[in-house]
């Protein structure tokens, strides 16, 4: 019987919730199929049989490995999708992902359809948008596996009753291992993977500004920081903050953006954003065109008036 097999990705230990988004989608195809959901840990992490079975997987293999490399975690992927008899391999289009969605792919002799934002379970098809977001590609792959890369926030976990079956699983020695990484997002979320985000622009001034950002962002659980390029490029914010065709692409339920003018390249990376909130004293700005709410004023003055009202919300 064939199987769906999701590579998941862990950071510092800990699972990636975009993981658990590609567990939905594999259970999709699975039920679709009449298959099972293999899960793979490519390397030693925290794993809760309940969090994966509700989320999808049917069984979790975890891979002996520690600090693992991305030829490593490709090769051991491979060798578990060919002995598991995947004919669907799905990982998520983080950084990690994406690297190693076209090395299994390679391993596996067959095509990927990269950062996608649909797949038709039953037509065996992936869709993924192009010149952002402004087309879309419905990509089906002629190989003997499928293997794809997901973004984002596009995707929900299965939400079931269910707790999956845990295993060890051998790993391969990759020619290079990761000795560290290092992190700058300072505590809070990934911009990439949070459900809610504030970002600024150019139009917030200075760096120094940024404590107003912050102040909204500590008022709503959860929220990550993002920035344009403009911003990044001014040494304003690290570019793991940074929002676009050259940046992150962000899906969140909420994105705040305070001083941004919305050039098309920032749009690629977030009008996909369910709910966008605009502060801009330019009523023509574009960025208004794609706001779902609009505020014509000055950030430095809107974002503390807003940070003092969620506050007492008490989010
Ligand atoms: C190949 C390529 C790739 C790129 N990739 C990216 C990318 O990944 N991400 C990205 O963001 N950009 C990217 N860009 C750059 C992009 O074209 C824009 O230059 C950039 O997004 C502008 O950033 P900004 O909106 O912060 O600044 P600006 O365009 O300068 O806009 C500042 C805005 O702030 C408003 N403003 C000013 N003062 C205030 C105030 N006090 N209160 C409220 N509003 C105020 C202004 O009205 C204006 O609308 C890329 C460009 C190229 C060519």
């Amino acid at each position: 019987m064939s199987n769906i097999l999701v590579v998941l990705e862990s950071r510092e230990g800990s699972l990636r919730a975009a993981s658990l988004e590609a567990l939905g989608a594999a259970r999709t195809f699975a039920d679709q199929r009449g298959s099972s959901v293999i899960a793979l840990a490519t390397e030693k992490c925290e794993l809760d049989a309940s969090l994966l079975g509700g989320a999808g997987a049917d069984k979790v293999l975890i891979a002996d490995a520690a600090g693992h490399s991305a030829d490593g975690a490709a090769a051991t992927a491979a060798r578990v999708a060919k002995e598991s008899d995947a004919t669907v391999v799905l990982l998520s289009a983080t950084v990690r992902g994406r690297d190693l969605t076209a090395r299994i792919a390679a391993l596996l002799g067959t095509g990927f359809a990269a950062d996608c934002t649909a797949a038709d379970a039953e037509a065996m098809t992936f869709t993924r948008p192009e010149f952002g977001g402004k087309a879309f590609t419905t990509i089906k792959i002629n190989g003997p596996v499928a293997v794809a890369s997901l973004r984002g926030n596009f995707f929900a976990a299965a939400g079931r009753e269910a707790s999956a079956e845990m295993s060890e699983v051998a790993s391969e020695a990759g020619v290079s291992m990761v000795t560290e990484i290092s992190s700058q997002t300072g505590g809070r979320p990934d911009v990439s993977e949070a459900t809610k985000v504030v970002a600024g622009g150019r139009g917030m001034g200075e760096a120094e500004n940024w404590s107003m950002i912050e102040a909204v962002a500590d008022a709503i659980p959860g929220c990550a920081l993002g920035a344009s390029r403009a911003v990044v490029d001014s040494g304003w914010r690290p570019h793991s903050e940074q929002v676009g065709q050259t940046g992150k692409t962000v899906a969140p339920e909420l994105y705040i953006a305070a001083g941004i003018s919305g050039a098309i390249q920032h749009l690629a990376g977030m009008n996909s954003s369910k709910v966008i909130v605009a502060i801009n004293k330019d009523a023509e700005a574009p960025i208004f065109k794609h706001a779902t709410y609009g505020i014509v004023g000055d950030a430095l003055e809107v974002l503390p008036a807003l940070a003092d009202e969620l506050k007492k919300l008490g989010l």
